[in-house]
């Protein structure tokens, strides 16, 4: 299906085809119509399906097709400020020929940036894309009018509510006229989504996209291990071989803070990421590893989703990540854009049924590599075999690997 055959202004499809976009994906081909005829929409899809276009082109379409739009039309709630920009960036490419303006309000930054949200909003930007905590800060100062708001759309939800914003966002719906359209995007239904969904949606469309499994061009490999062996086989496996971008993902802030030390005494060209840092200093590592300045970024799941980096050509999971979705999201940052990539979990003894569940949802298991014999001794591989006790993973029904 092409981008005309929604019926797009012709502003929009340059946009589409400036962009790079052909043809839609399958998220967008289920998810566009319903939007354009007014749906709300509750959707399970990933990062990595095409799902912000996929609310960004129609919401576009109909605000440049309406007569006026001199106010905040559409608000976008998304977890993190890296998210935030992504989209802002997306919609910048994608709206470029029409009138559209845009505003990512987001926090972290200078006093100015503040003032420049201010003045955004209180002119009433067209779209905004924000993070919750930091509208609430301006909501509060009594500027930002969004009773004429036509589409709130809420990204990777599931992610919201674990981080705590469920109050938040309730905080801002309060501000929202109820007469809107409201679109839902989770990686996961959990029961506390049905919930949300339950109290802001009316009659939603439910549409499920499948997580995709990991491109079969990643080289997916484990390493059965104590945990105090954890840092010395990272130096090991970082000095086989000259790679250009690597990634380790780290669960805990203070695993990364300390594997990152570790490596940069060792006189690897190492960083961090994680929440504890201001949002300049993220946004200095992030483009000092893209472009290639940083060689190994050591961070926290809030670079395994929506953040595209290409290049990768590894990506380390230090430790098991809790879910076969944080799973494929971690080793799906390597082998971007056809690349080959490589991906390796170091596994602890308490790690092992973690690792076992998320082989099941993969429909194989993962290739475990033995660790170098300087590194002493290693526990055998003998995870319990999975029951469905685990609710967490028996109730991701829209995984199909
Ligand atoms: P998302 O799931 O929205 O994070 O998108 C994943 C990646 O796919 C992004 O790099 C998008 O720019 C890209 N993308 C989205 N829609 C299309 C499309 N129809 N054709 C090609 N690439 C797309």
């Amino acid at each position: 299906m092409t981008f005309k055959d929604f019926g797009f202004d012709e502003r929009l499809l340059e946009g589409i085809e400036a962009t790079g976009y052909e043809t839609a994906t399958p998220v967008q081909e289920q998810v566009i119509p319903h939007i354009l005829a007014g749906k709300d929409i509750i959707a399970s899809a990933q990062t990595g399906t095409g799902k912000t276009a996929a609310f960004l082109l129609p919401i576009v379409h109909k605000i440049i097709s309406a007569p006026n739009h001199d106010h905040i039309n559409a608000l976008i709630i998304v977890p993190t400020r890296e998210l935030a920009i992504q989209i802002a960036e997306n919609l910048e490419g994608l709206s470029y020929f029409t009138p559209i303006s845009s505003i990512a309000v987001y926090g972290g930054g200078s006093g100015g940036t503040f003032v420049q949200e201010r003045q955004a909003l209180s002119a009433g930007a067209d779209i905004v894309i924000c993070t919750p905590g930091r509208l609430i800060g301006h909501l509060a100062m009594g500027y930002v009018k969004l009773k004429q708001l036509d589409y709130l759309v809420l990204d990777e939800a599931d992610r919201m509510l674990d981080m705590g914003f469920n109050e938040d966002i309730m905080k801002i719906i309060s501000y929202l006229p109820a007469d809107r359209q409201t679109l839902l995007f989770s990686a996961t239904m959990p029961h506390k989504i049905r919930e949300l969904a339950r109290k802001i949606l009316r009659q939603p469309v439910e549409v499920n996209i499948s997580l995709s499994k990991p491109p079969e061009r990643i080289k997916q490999e484990a390493f059965v291990i104590y945990d105090s062996q954890k840092p010395a086989l990272i130096k090991h496996i970082l000095q086989q071989k000259e790679f250009k971008s690597v990634i380790i993902f780290c669960s805990k802030k203070n695993n990364v803070k300390q594997l990152a030390r570790e490596l940069k005494k060792a006189g690897f060209s190492a960083e961090e990421i994680h929440s504890d840092l201001e949002q300049n200093v993220r946004e200095q590592v992030l483009s000092a590893f893209i472009n290639g300045r940083v060689k190994i970024l050591v961070a926290t799941d809030i670079l395994s989703r929506g953040i595209h980096i290409d290049n990768i050509d590894l990506v380390i999971n230090y430790d098991v990540p809790n879910d076969g979705e944080d799973y494929v999201h971690r080793i799906g940052r390597t082998a971007r854009a056809e690349n080959e990539g490589t991906a390796y979990t170091l596994i602890n003894e308490k790690e092992q049924n973690k690792f076992a569940a998320i082989e099941k949802l993969l429909g194989h298991a993962v290739m475990k590599t033995p660790v170098p014999s300087g590194l002493g001794e290693t526990p055998a591989y003998q995870p319990r075999t999975f029951k469905a006790d685990n609710r967490r993973f028996s109730n991701k029904r829209n995984y199909k690997p």
